[in-house]
């Protein structure tokens, strides 16, 4: 039997971080968990250490002595266990703009990336997309439609890797649900609660991805992420509504050809292709059957009752200083959401408000990406105190 590949976890108590377990329990004769990071999730991380007994962890919330003593955890600072020597591949479920220096020091030490985390891309896509073209890193895009863009690709002879523009690609087609609020017309959006925002129809994910899939502010996420992972520009990139999320993406080659990649809405199905890449694991798990499944409708998104979709297209043509504010802004406004201080329609009014009233600078570090994210979280909360009395 050859050996199994060792696997550090970033974001083990998260949603994503659930189905990669998931995933280690199912082919525990294929992978084993090295070390894995929590943010304050003490609980969880006991029962991590307990059923996949790995050697290290990483807190970045709290200090090593919330843990109980018998974990016999080794405790690391989380870049340092994202460059750990001994780890074949580092997931990164990490949520937020928390994700990018332990994005930074895996690609920093070569590492095999399954990246789910999808803000750090969208606030500091080309400066990890040269970061990654000088080391011997390779990135695995595990968003589910990034990671059909990716599947389509590779059936291509022109694709030639990330952040690179491949010349027989025409045209991208990612797939929206629609969210709970696909139909809700007019005025009813503005009185919304986070428990029915949190209501997603097919996917089952973490608060602040199932917010901004309430306000498609996550396909505007998405429609970024592609664009730089992909090297398209914002015409190349249509989203298209897809109730039954069953098609992913779609990929238009300069032949006419149109490829789809299509499973059961299941994160489990795109980190299971990047655990075993370039291979495919067996999985119990069918495919749907196309005829069972029913007619596969799309049809375009209304912009006009989503306007975050609009905002993060404007901000994709303006540049990655733009899509890093529109990144920082959204995650303010869905914070005060969140805790019900502002309603659901001050998410797209925050974001539009900082994209106009922050000035385009260039951002060449990650430092520079950084500031302009937080910068942009402060304009955004600012506004919302001001116009909502906070
Ligand atoms: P989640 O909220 O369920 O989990 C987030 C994880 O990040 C937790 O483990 C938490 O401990 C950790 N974390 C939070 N703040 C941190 C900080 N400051 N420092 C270090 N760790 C921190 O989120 P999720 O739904 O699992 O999503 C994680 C990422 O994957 C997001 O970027 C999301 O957009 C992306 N994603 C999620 C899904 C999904 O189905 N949930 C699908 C595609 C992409
Ligand atoms: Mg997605």
């Amino acid at each position: 039997m050859s050996a199994r590949r060792t696997v550090v976890l970033l974001g083990a108590s998260g949603s994503v971080g659930s189905s990669v377990l998931n995933l280690l329990r199912k082919q525990s004769d294929k992978f084993c968990l090295l070390g894995f990071s929590v943010h304050r999730n003490v609980e969880m991380a006991t029962a991590i250490a307990a059923e996949f007994r790995p050697t290290y962890c990483a807190v970045s919330g709290l200090g090593e002595s919330d843990f109980p003593r018998h974990l016999s955890l080794k405790f690391l600072p989380l870049c340092e266990l994202a460059a750990i020597a001994e780890a074949d591949c580092v997931a990164i479920a990490i949520g937020g703009i928390a994700a990018l220096d332990p994005l930074m020091a895996a690609i920093g030490a070569g590492k095999c990336i399954i990246l789910a985390n999808k803000e750090s891309i969208v606030s500091a896509g080309p400066i990890v997309g040269d970061a990654l073209l000088k080391s011997k890193a390779t990135l695995l895009p595990a968003d589910s439609e990034h990671c059909g863009i990716f599947q389509c690709m590779r059936g291509d002879g022109g694709f030639r890797g990330l952040f690179r523009r491949t010349e027989t690609v025409r045209h991208v087609w990612l797939t929206a649900s629609g969210g709970p609020f696909f139909d809700a017309e007019g005025d009813r959006l503005n009185d919304v609660k986070p428990a029915e925002a949190l209501r997603h129809p097919t996917w089952s994910m973490g608060a602040k991805i199932s917010v901004d899939s309430a306000t498609l502010a996550n396909k505007g996420l998405e429609v970024i992420e592609a664009g730089f992972l992909y090297g398209l520009s914002p015409e190349e990139i249509s989203v298209v509504i897809h109730r039954r999320s069953l098609v992913h993406a779609l990929v238009e080659f300069c032949d006419g050809s149109l490829l789809a990649q299509m499973s059961q809405a299941s994160m489990e199905i795109p980190l299971s292709y990047c655990l075993s890449y370039p291979d495919r694991a067996a999985a119990p798990e069918k495919a749907f059957n196309p005829v069972d499944s029913g007619p596969l409708e799309f049809q375009y998104p209304n912009r006009k009752s989503f306007p975050c979709l609009a905002l993060a297209e404007s901000a994709f043509r303006n540049g990655l200083s733009a899509t890093c504010a529109f990144d920082g802004a959204n995650c303010a406004a869905v914070e005060a959401f969140m805790r019900e201080e502002v309603p659901f329609g001050a998410i797209p009014m925050a974001i539009g408000h900082v994209l106009h009233n922050l000035p385009p600078q260039r951002l060449s570090d990650i430092e520079s990406a950084k500031e302009c994210h937080c910068e942009a979280k402060r304009k955004a909360a600012e506004f919302l105190g001001r116009r909502f009395s906070i």
